[in-house]
């Protein structure tokens, strides 16, 4: 083992109460593509906006052809050694909670308690209606869409139905934002990883734990701008690094 990856070792040896904040960078290892990276879809193509989406049945449909078109990889993606190794500090006690970027709903197939899992963007692989919230399964829409052409609506109140995505112009969940502020401010050591944390607010939590007093990691395959905030930085390759520190295959 190498020093920064014992150094990472020893910090998670010695906590607590561990708080991990993750973001594209774990799921790309699951062949999940960083849709924010240069060439990724919201570089191609213009996002299509909350308000957007309420005002105009063609940006509905057009958001659901969309996400019809990542069905394949959304479906195919299983957990990599990186959110194992996470797992299994949840497991052992030794994390809380883990706050996440990512709408894959990887963490949770991984073994996290869905209860420990909190989302800033939502989860892309299930739907609700915005009004009722009344769950919808996406092969269930996809079937209806692929017959009729129209974008779905809820059978118990005819409101819209959406990914449970937070869009752009959306505002963040107000309670997991608290919940995320709260887990952070009481964690001993806060771990960062596969996010470049451009992203605000989300990307703030770590200078919230950073002006705290807690030990901040970063582990990213590229340099982010909170690096010099850090107690330790690594950048390379998440799954193999955090699994050869936690001792998880
Ligand atoms: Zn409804």
């Amino acid at each position: 083992m190498d020093a920064e990856t014992a150094e990472l070792r020893r910090m998670i040896d010695a906590a607590q109460r561990i708080v991990f904040f993750t973001g594209a960078g774990i799921s790309t290892e699951s062949g999940i593509p960083d849709f924010r990276s240069p060439g990724g879809i919201w570089t191609r193509m213009r996002p299509i906006d909350f308000s957007e989406f309420l005002a105009s049945d063609e940006a509905r449909r057009e958001t659901w052809r969309r996400r019809f078109a990542t069905d394949d990889t959304m479906r195919k993606a299983e957990p990599n050694r990186g959110h194992r190794a996470v797992a299994a500090l949840v497991d052992r006690g030794k994390a809380s909670a883990v706050i996440t970027q990512n709408i894959d709903g990887l963490h949770q197939a991984s073994g996290v308690p869905a209860s420990r899992v909190i989302e800033l963007h939502g989860n892309t692989t299930y739907a609700h209606c915005l009004d009722c919230a009344q769950r919808y399964e996406i092969a269930d829409i996809r079937e209806a869409f692929e017959r009729t052409g129209e974008a779905p609506v809820c059978d118990a109140c005819g409101g819209h139905v959406k990914t449970a995505t937070i869009s752009f112009g959306q505002s963040m969940p107000p309670a997991a934002m608290i919940r995320a502020e709260e887990e952070t401010l009481a964690s001993d050591l806060f771990i960062v990883i596969g996010s470049s944390l451009v992203v605000y607010p989300a990307a703030g939590f770590p200078e919230i734990a950073a002006r705290n007093g807690t030990p901040l990691v970063i582990l990213n395959r590229e340099p982010t701008g909170l690096d010099p905030l850090a107690d330790l930085v690594l950048h390379r390759e998440i799954g193999a690094t955090l699994g050869e520190a936690v001792g998880n295959n």
